[in-house]
């Protein structure tokens, strides 16, 4: 068993984080950390726990830490973070100097030297690993998952780029409340409304899509070379994504074709047999009416992008739309996270 803690334990996150660790045969969690609000409590009074499932008994005890490397129990190899950005910023160099930090959080992502993985789609971005030990003296290293939305998009553009050549795509995503952590959205401003903006959200999603399915050459990543527009909104759902994705290609491709290209796709998780892996990280239905979060945001234990509504767009030459819903704190975050540990788990451990 491998040991492993979990930064911002007691948010909307870590809360994913625990109730995927719990029972998982190969990691066992042994450390909790959040701010100085939570330090010194027990993990149960530290928390407002938000799941359907109840609290694991396994961490109600575990006494909460400060988030300082000098707080972390030495036994631990493997950090998962679900931190605030500015404070992820900070601490998680100071955690790499040891420590193995699965991130979440934005702060790192597009940094040249730290691997931005979705395991199905870029496995091969983790031996960027071996330069950033280098360039930095570490003992341990930063490996972060995109931001929610770009999860889920890039998990069905993967096949789409692989087979053909995309030209541009534009997305307009239906985001749950939940991305926004537990003190987030406040209730008098999401019931009855939409958000027009979540901030940074589009930037994320422009530029993560591109550095995901670029191309590595072993010590640096060119991006991908289509262009992205994304219209990110809040709406009233408690948890799952949903996009409408609209995608040009270079030339006119069979729309039954283009379902099968995602129905068909799996990566190295899949070939491994990895634990979190779903068994098609992308379920394509027929049916008018799906995907809809309530439905579809626990596919395959929340793993699984859902699409439907595959058709021709007749605005662009060209082109094809489709609408997804991805679970944005499982897939988008906590999940990933997981994922990725379980490759490196699978590589370097
Ligand atoms: P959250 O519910 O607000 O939880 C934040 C966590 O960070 C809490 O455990 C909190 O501890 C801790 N924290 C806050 N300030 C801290 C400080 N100064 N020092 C140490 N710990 C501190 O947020 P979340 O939704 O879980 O998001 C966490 C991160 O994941 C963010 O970077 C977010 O962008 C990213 N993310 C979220 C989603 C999503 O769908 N929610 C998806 C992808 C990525 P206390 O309880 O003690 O305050």
């Amino acid at each position: 068993m491998v040991n492993v803690g979990i930064l911002g334990a007691t948010g909307m996150v870590g809360q994913r984080f625990i109730q995927l660790l719990d029972k998982h045969p190969d990691f066992e969690i042994t450390a909790l950390a959040a701010s100085s609000r939570s330090a010194g409590k027990t993990y149960e009074d530290a928390t407002t726990w938000y799941l359907d499932e109840s609290m694991p008994e396994s961490v109600k005890d575990i006494v909460v830490s400060e988030t300082t490397p000098e707080a972390m129990s030495n036994d631990v190899e493997i950090l998962f973070s679900s931190l605030p950005t500015d404070f992820a910023a900070k601490v998680e160099p100071q955690f790499a100097q040891d420590y193995i930090v699965a991130s979440n959080a934005s702060a790192m992502r597009m940094v040249p030297d730290v691997p931005l993985v979705i395991p199905e789609v870029n496995p091969e971005a983790l031996d960027l690993i071996e330069v950033q030990q280098k360039n930095r003296g570490w003992n341990g290293f930063i490996v972060t998952n995109p931001n929610c939305s770009t999860i889920a998009l890039t998990l069905t553009l993967k096949p789409i780029y692989d087979a053909y050549k995309i030209n541009k795509v534009y997305v307009s995503t239906m985001q749950a409340i939940s991305g926004a952590g537990y003190n987030g959205v406040p209730s008098m401003a999401i019931v009855d409304n939409v958000i027009p903006y979540i901030g940074n959200e589009e930037e994320k999603m422009e530029t993560e899509t591109l550095k995901l399915l670029g191309n590595f050459d072993g010590k640096e990543i060119k991006d991908a070379d289509f262009s992205l527009s994304a219209s990110c909104h809040r709406v009233g759902v408690v948890d799952g994504h949903t996009e409408a994705v609209f995608v040009e290609l270079d030339k006119e491709e069979p729309i039954d074709e283009i379902k099968q290209t995602m129905s068909n796709f799996k990566g190295l998780p899949q070939e491994l047999g990895l634990y979190s892996a779903p068994k098609n990280p992308v379920i394509v239905k027929e049916e008018s009416d799906r995907p809809q979060p309530r439905l579809d945001r626990g596919a395959d234990n929340g793993m699984a992008v859902t699409v439907g509504r595959v058709r021709k767009d007749n605005a662009m030459d060209n082109s094809f739309k489709y609408v997804l819903v991805g679970h944005n704190t499982i897939r988008g975050a906590a999940g990933a996270s997981v994922l990725n540990a379980e490759l490196i788990n699978e590589k370097f451990l």
